[in-house]
């Protein structure tokens, strides 16, 4: 946030807001990339694609542009029914919506009365806590496990009467690690079949695990389980907001019902098509950004890091206390990273020159530590 707008926020109002906003966590402000002489500064704060769109697609947007004056297809059908090519199910079963952080807004509100549960968790995603608190319902938040890793024993015993939802992020953002197909199966049994699960696969194209589990077989055998997915991480359109949710055609239909009505845009969902046809070239990037991911990895761990096993597209520091000192080191050298309180910080694999200086001020810190 700009201090203008801090200072908006903090301004006494006559007007009565939802004391829902004030539980809300505090909003960090995601600085632009620090500016620094002969230096190229990189923002690697928001596990963005460092490769810009792809021609095919460039030029899609670009004609799709010409007709803005007109409403997107509400229904996104084009979209819907490529995607369920592709994944091999029906296409009653997929709902867009405004990036997959839009359709788990949606799914929130389509499941979850006032004072109903949300078990996620934490840390996890960022805006799990938000959407939840801003629907009316209670974020329950279990602790990661060693490893930074999800404790789904944990989760599994933090189901109540009042839990409507529960959110797996495989992998997890912030910290990288992916949960095991076998300890997926297992707690699924422990989980009402009348509680949503949600597996949101954000960053599923960077996952070479060999034991993650497949999601959509998953969905296949339980009516509770969505899959969460998005064309703003591997497929590089995070600008122009689109991802969806599978789900079975119950779930699908309320998701439709409650999504703000035209919230796919027209340039977005041109984007997604012609990305989806592009599939074999944007899957070569992501390669590569899984290499350096592992070089970076690996470097990290040489110099003596103890990195847990990264899957998406950035890596975590479970850095404690020195969460701000390292994230401010970066910040020195031309790296925007994001620090989270006192857990850790997570940088995004972007340019190798980014990759490489992250290695470097890595290095440093570490050397420097007592
Ligand atoms: C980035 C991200 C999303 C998706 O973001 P959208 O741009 O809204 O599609 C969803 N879940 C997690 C865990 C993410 O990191």
């Amino acid at each position: 946030m700009t201090d203008d707008l801090a200072d908006a926020a903090a301004r006494p109002t006559p007007v009565r807001l939802r004391s829902a906003l004030g539980a809300l966590p505090e909003y960090t402000p995601g600085r632009p990339a620090a500016v620094r002489d002969g230096l190229t500064a990189y923002k690697i704060s928001s596990n963005e694609n460092p490769f810009p769109p792809l021609p095919s697609v460039l030029d899609v947007v670009r004609d799709a542009a010409g007709s803005v004056n007109r409403y997107p297809d509400m229904a996104v059908t084009a979209l819907t029914e490529a995607l369920a090519a592709r994944l091999g199910v029906p296409a009653a079963r997929i709902s867009t919506g405004p990036g997959s952080v839009g359709v788990l807004d949606q799914l929130i509100r389509a499941t979850c009365d006032d004072g109903d549960e949300v078990v996620f968790a934490w840390r996890s995603f960022e805006a799990y806590p938000i959407l939840t608190t801003l629907a009316g319902a209670v974020p329950v938040q279990v602790p990661l496990a060693p490893g930074a890793r999800h404790d789904l024993d944990a989760m599994a015993a933090a189901v109540t009467e009042r839990t409507r939802l529960v959110l797996v992020c495989t992998p997890n953002n912030p910290t990288g690690t992916t949960v095991g197909a076998a300890e997926l199966d297992a707690f699924l049994d422990r989980v009402p079949s009348d509680v949503v699960v949600v597996l949101d696969e954000a960053y599923l194209e960077f996952v070479d695990a060999p034991d993650a589990p497949d999601a959509l077989a998953v969905h296949e055998a339980r009516p509770n389980v969505v899959v969460l997915r998005t064309f703003s991480k591997a497929y590089g359109l995070a600008g122009l907001r689109v991802g969806y949710a599978v789900a079975h055609e119950p779930v699908a239909a309320a998701l439709r019902t409650s999504a703000l009505p035209f919230g796919v845009n027209s340039l977005a969902q041109a984007a997604a098509i012609a990305s989806l046809d592009a599939a074999d070239e944007l899957d070569v990037r992501v390669k590569e950004l899984v290499a350096e991911r592992e070089r970076v990895v690996a470097a990290l761990r040489e110099q003596g890091w103890d990195v847990p096993d990264q899957q998406a597209n950035f890596v975590w520091f479970g850095l404690g206390d020195d969460t701000a000192a390292f994230a401010a080191a970066c910040e020195a050298e031309g790296l925007t990273v994001r620090p989270y309180g006192t857990d850790g910080v997570r940088a995004t694999i972007a340019e190798t020159e980014a990759n490489d200086r992250l290695v470097e001020v890595a290095g440093r810190f570490l050397a420097a530590r007592p």
